[in-house]
């Protein structure tokens, strides 16, 4: 099979390699779509975000398939102890996989596992012709999930999970600082979970009217002060719940023009904060003013979480996908023809704005 193969930072090229065969508990997957993670893209970089040691490790052992953890495709093989999935099943991976023997996964806690074994870190993803994984990872996608959405559901499944988290309840009031695509997400569904109002701040016209098309209510910041605007429209109380969705360089969470500033500002008393993007590097926090305002500061969960005995977190949020209560296709603005197209990828995924770009670039991989 083809696949992509890192010889270094900045280095990589379509090999033909063996086609790995699945273990009794593993499943192959045909992948038909592969979409880049912009912490992928930084880490091909050599830049030093999550992951970067054991990207670093590898590479020094010699040459490396990384990366490929948001993807869809069909089970083509399966093991013999392969139980609740059939060849022929369209699958994504919206879960890690767990050690099973920790004190976390042995009390029922396995969504806080922290011996977890990252897809296209800790062994070879989706950037090949196939993959062969451990059934726990992956969900079934329903019908009317295209593939570019199918590929794109990963990082909705974890939007899901942090406004499930953040308790969005029937007439809240709700603001977005940054709808990339994570931002946008949380901001939709919170809108589908009852919340009255969603305000979704940002500074690019696409993304702003993609909110409007939503229902949700947009805020250009680079025409107004975002926090002074909503904090006017909720008569000075300001929303129940404030995601900061851009992440990236931030240096104070409670002064200056930072949007986690932003969020402690802005949020009314006893509301909750939900850091939906990484911070990187350090923060400078004054906690008197957290405190004093009561604001829960939520860093919500990862992977799946069971939301009733019929359903969990990922089901939802395929649900709500499908469905076209959260219209994740409308970010997928860059399709690319085959893995031979991977260092595109990582430019447009990275330089979003030079390339018109709203989410990161996929790799239309197999025949669909
Ligand atoms: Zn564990």
């Amino acid at each position: 099979m083809k696949a992509v193969v890192c010889t270094d930072f900045e280095r990589a090229e379509v090999r033909e390699v063996p086609t790995p065969s699945p273990g009794p508990e593993e499943v192959l997957i045909a992948v038909d779509r592969v979409q880049l993670s912009v912490t992928e893209c930084l880490l091909y970089r050599g830049e030093r975000v999550a992951h970067y040691e054991s990207v670093a490790t590898r590479l020094a052992e010699g040459d490396a398939r990384l990366f490929g953890h948001e993807f869809c495709g069909r089970i083509v093989e399966a093991g013999e102890a392969v139980d609740g999935f059939d060849v022929g099943d369209r699958v994504y991976a919206p879960e890690k996989i767990r050690c099973g023997s920790c004190p976390y996964c042995r009390s029922g806690r396995s969504g806080l596992c922290p011996e977890t074994t990252s897809v296209g870190y800790d062994r070879p993803g989706a950037l090949a012709e196939y993959v062969r994984l451990p059934t726990g990872p992956l969900r079934r996608l329903p019908e009317g999930v295209s593939d570019a959405e199918g590929a794109a559901l990963q990082p909705m499944a974890s939007a899901t999970l942090c406004a499930v988290d953040a308790e969005v309840g029937p007439g809240d009031t709700v603001a977005v600082l940054g709808t990339g695509v994570m931002g946008f997400q949380c901001g939709a569904l919170a809108s589908s979970f009852g919340a009255e109002e969603v305000y979704a701040v940002d500074v690019r016209d696409r993304s702003l009217g993609i909110a409007a098309d939503c229902g949700l209510t947009p805020v250009d910041a680079r025409a107004v002060d975002p926090v002074e605007t909503i904090r006017e429209a909720t008569d000075g109380v300001g929303p129940d719940v404030v995601f900061e969705a851009v992440g990236g360089d931030q240096d104070h969470a409670s002064e200056g023009e930072d949007p986690i500033a932003w969020a402690f500002d802005l949020v009314r008393r006893g509301g909750t904060v939900v850091q939906v993007g990484h911070i990187s590097g350090e923060l400078s926090v004054t906690p008197r003013v957290a405190r004093s305002k009561a604001i829960r500061w939520l860093n919500p969960r990862k992977g799946v979480v069971p939301l009733s005995p019929r359903t969990d977190t990922s089901e939802l949020a395929a649900r709500r996908v499908a469905s076209g209560a959260v219209p994740i296709g409308e970010y997928v603005t860059h399709e690319l023809p085959g893995l031979e197209s991977f260092e595109e990828a990582v430019e447009i995924t990275v330089e979003k704005g030079r390339h018109d770009a709203l989410g990161p670039a996929q790799l239309v991989v197999g025949d669909g």
